[in-house]
């Protein structure tokens, strides 16, 4: 087999459902990445945030190297791709374009051998954990209020959802004592039993992310994602010896996963298929994971693609349905894996088994 087709489609504007007592983000905006062959296979890969740099990347530069290559075999792809266009030079733009043909590749690989991607990374557990972020304002909405926040934790927790997370230092200057009081808020609308987590975004320094782990330990904190700028592993070491919190990181490709598993920074590493080089570099992480008694997690909105990773991989453990993009999946997407009493279950059609919905890249496709 031969892959004939390599495109990256920038879709806007689609119509989704908005958060559950907010009118907006009521649009969502996807980029998706298509990979066609001279069998009639197509798969289809996403790029996580959609950003529009990749579009002209995949394109110009990375359709013209992958045309004509074997789709059965993303390594090599993922060889070529490294070897042309060097991930020293091009850095994320090159990991993230990587994700996205990976993802296709696996989808067309699934499809020509009639099995699922969760079958083949391993199938190692029939459902995983899912947990439900909510409350970060999108397209210059207000920040949620803590009693929005409050009632909407409630209400997602009245759906049946047993884990939720939400956002800290989005203040202008990340504000640890407003955090707590956000937190406090969740906390108490949602009870003792439901699983709360808290995401910083890369956005704190040490001190402020010391001093919010300090005022939030009594809230029984299931994990804090990110919170440290850049990720920076030295200092993430240095705030796991200040709190019993466990803390989470997701690194953006092969060798930053090194960085954080031998720096001891994390008690949860959470790689996306979607921006850090695909299933292919995943299942690098994951064994490399493994050797350090890491488990995988998630926490970087793509759950529908990651699904298949986190149940396929021995030391899955967890996957986030963030709610705009979980909203955004099943606007673009047929047959959306939903979750169900905490849990989701992955696809065991052919592939990724997301299809794109009819129609969908004609209507909503942009030019650039
Ligand atoms: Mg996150």
């Amino acid at each position: 087999m031969i892959i004939t087709k390599v495109r990256a489609h920038h879709l806007r504007d689609i119509p989704m459902q908005s958060p559950p007592f907010r009118d907006k983000p009521n649009r969502t905006r996807a980029l998706l990445i298509e990979v066609g062959t001279d069998e009639g296979i197509t798969g289809w890969g996403l790029h996580g945030y959609a950003h529009k740099s990749i579009v002209s990347f995949v394109n110009d530069y990375v359709a013209d190297i992958v045309v004509g290559m074997d789709p059965l075999r993303p390594a090599r792809v993922q060889n070529a791709l490294r070897k042309q266009l060097t991930v020293r030079h091009l850095g994320a733009t090159l990991t993230n374009a990587l994700a996205g043909i990976d993802v296709a590749l696996w989808d067309v690989l699934g499809q020509h051998t009639g099995l699922s991607v969760h079958t083949l990374l391993g199938g190692a557990h029939d459902r995983i954990p899912v947990y439900i972020t909510h409350g970060a304002a999108y397209d210059d909405a207000p920040v949620y209020s803590v009693d929005e926040l409050a009632r909407e934790a409630k209400h997602l927790v009245d759906l049946g959802n047993v884990h939720i997370k939400n956002t800290v230092g989005r203040q202008a200057v990340p504000d640890p004592e407003d955090d707590y009081v956000r937190m406090a808020a969740i906390r108490e609308a949602v009870g003792p039993d439901v699983r709360v987590a808290m995401d910083g975004n890369c956005r704190m320094t040490l001190p402020q992310t010391v001093r919010l782990c300090a005022l939030t330990e009594e809230l029984n904190i299931s994990f804090l994602e990110e919170p440290i700028l850049h990720n920076d592993p030295a200092l993430l070491r240095q705030l796991r010896a200040k709190t019993t919190i466990p803390i989470a990181a997701g690194p953006n490709h092969l060798h930053s996963a090194r960085d954080l598993l031998v720096a001891d920074a994390v008690d949860i590493i959470q790689p996306n298929v979607c921006n850090d080089a695909g299933y292919t570099a995943a299942l690098g992480i994951a064994e490399m994971a493994e050797a350090f008694n890491v488990p995988l997690g998630h926490g970087n909105g793509s759950g529908p693609h990651n699904v298949a990773l986190q149940a396929g991989v021995r030391n899955g453990q967890i996957i986030e349905y963030h709610f705009h993009k979980w909203m955004a999946y099943n606007a673009i997407f047929e047959n959306v894996p939903q979750p169900e009493n905490g849990f989701l279950t992955p696809s065991s059609e052919p592939g990724t088994g997301l299809r794109p919905r009819d129609g969908l890249i004609a209507e909503y496709e942009v030019d650039h």
